[in-house]
């Protein structure tokens, strides 16, 4: 369910329609809808509303301060990868308490940074990782909460670059070597042993894994138990899939159900860490046609978003409905709709059916509000699209889009160069 559709063939984002934002604000665009952001948030949190537990928003997800404070005032807690993302989430306005973090290369200065600022907990991916936790806790006199992000070894049947619960993946420990870190984090003076995580993959669009991925954790924690351990966090990390094209995720009703039936006696609160679920369909990019032409073998529609702006088809093969933001008759053509950039794999879609554009119209890649602006680049030097919220009948610039100056502002042209 979104707030995009059309009116009288005209794409309205809400109350508004799109090409009426493009006008003023210009394109390459982010927009989202607000209305949006918050159904799926209450949705998703409700169904979790028969067993004590925290969502946390994933933050790489979509960064932008005004998203992370619309989930913060839900009641959101967030889930972060690095120290700009904690940075982010207390900008936005969200509680030390209520951040997570997870990430397999934490520096010292981050884990100095989550310490000082009082973060729920770290979701620790390595013994080496616990123990600087430890020691920069024991300099900081402030005990640090983990969880041992453990590799369930299940098989989420996503696309490999998205997959991270396999036993070849970098993230977590085995569950075979965990047993031994809980036992060494027990043991240490700075470390209290708070939870258990595990984060199986994203765009899941079944429930089974996720289920087989808890029933491992579940029977682990009660092995902990009997040595003594106990857990109070389970953390079930993010991966619910969304509908790009024809995929048909399960409801965050089904997969609430399916989590909690799961958990059943486990005495612990819950943690989720949604990403694209919440955001993804919420927010489309718009771009505008520059060119059309035949070539040979092929159609281009070329328009002025690259890859820089939304790198998910280059990077996994991912489709992007591209909708025209008024709808017009004409030939249905296949073409490759590619952006700007110098790259043979700079491309929107390939081999796609689209009624032919003319220059100057607009299109949006819809279901882009996740992954979508915080993977972006400067990469030509092209400056990075800016970023509108709807809300009914108005919108709002959440981010401008970038300058001359903000492109070269961390550079310098050293005196000998003369
Ligand atoms: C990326 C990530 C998430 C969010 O994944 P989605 O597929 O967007 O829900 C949650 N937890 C961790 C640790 C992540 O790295």
């Amino acid at each position: 369910m979104h707030h995009f559709s059309f009116h009288d063939s005209e794409l309205y984002c809400e109350s508004v329609p799109l090409a009426r934002i493009a006008e003023r604000e210009g394109t390459p665009l982010y927009v989202y809808s607000r209305a949006t952001l918050e159904r799926h948030f209450t949705v998703f949190d409700n169904a979790f509303a028969a067993v004590r537990h925290l969502t946390c928003y994933s933050v790489k997800a979509n960064s932008n301060l005004a998203i992370l404070r619309l989930f913060g005032r839900l009641g959101s807690g967030v889930d972060v990868v690095s120290g700009g993302e904690i940075l982010r989430a207390l900008a936005a306005g969200i509680a030390p308490e209520k951040i997570v973090y997870s990430g397999v290369g934490k520096t010292r200065p981050e884990i100095e940074l989550a310490l000082a600022r009082g973060i729920l907990m770290f979701n620790v991916e390595s013994a080496q990782e616990l123990e600087l936790i430890n020691r920069v806790a024991s300099e900081k006199g402030a005990r640090a909460r983990i969880a041992l992000r453990v590799n369930p070894d299940v098989d989420p049947r996503t696309h490999p670059y998205i997959s991270t619960g396999l036993k070849k993946n970098k993230f977590g420990v085995s569950i075979d070597e965990a047993l031994d870190v809980y036992a060494r984090a027990a043991a240490m003076d700075w470390i209290e042993v708070a939870g258990i995580d595990c984060h199986i993959g994203s765009q899941i669009t079944t429930v089974s894994p996720f289920v087989d991925a808890l029933g491992r954790i579940k029977d682990f924690v009660k092995r902990l138990r009997g040595r003594g351990i106990a857990l109070r966090f389970v953390d079930l990390g993010g991966g619910l899939g969304i509908t790009y094209d024809r995929e048909e995720p399960p409801e965050p009703d089904q997969y609430a159900a399916a989590v909690i039936s799961e958990l059943a006696d486990l005495d612990c609160t819950l943690i989720l860490e949604p990403g694209r679920c919440l955001v993804g369909n919420a927010g489309c990019l718009v771009a505008r046609v520059l060119y059309t032409k035949q070539t040979a073998l092929k159609e281009f529609v070329i328009v002025d978003a690259a890859m820089n702006d939304l790198i998910r088809p280059s990077l996994y093969e991912a489709h992007h409905a591209l909708v025209p933001v008024r709808q017009h008759d004409g030939p249905v053509i296949r073409a490759d709709i590619v952006g700007p950039i110098c790259e043979t794999g700079d491309f929107l879609a390939r081999d796609r059916e689209i009624t032919r554009p003319a220059q100057g119209d607009l299109l949006a890649a819809m279901s882009a509000g996740a992954y979508g602006f915080s993977m972006s680049s400067n990469y030509n030097s092209r400056l990075r699209a800016a970023e509108v919220l709807v809300d009914g009948s108005h919108w709002h610039v959440i981010r401008r889009r970038e300058t001359f100056e903000d492109l070269v502002r961390c550079e310098t042209i050293p005196a000998c160069l003369g």
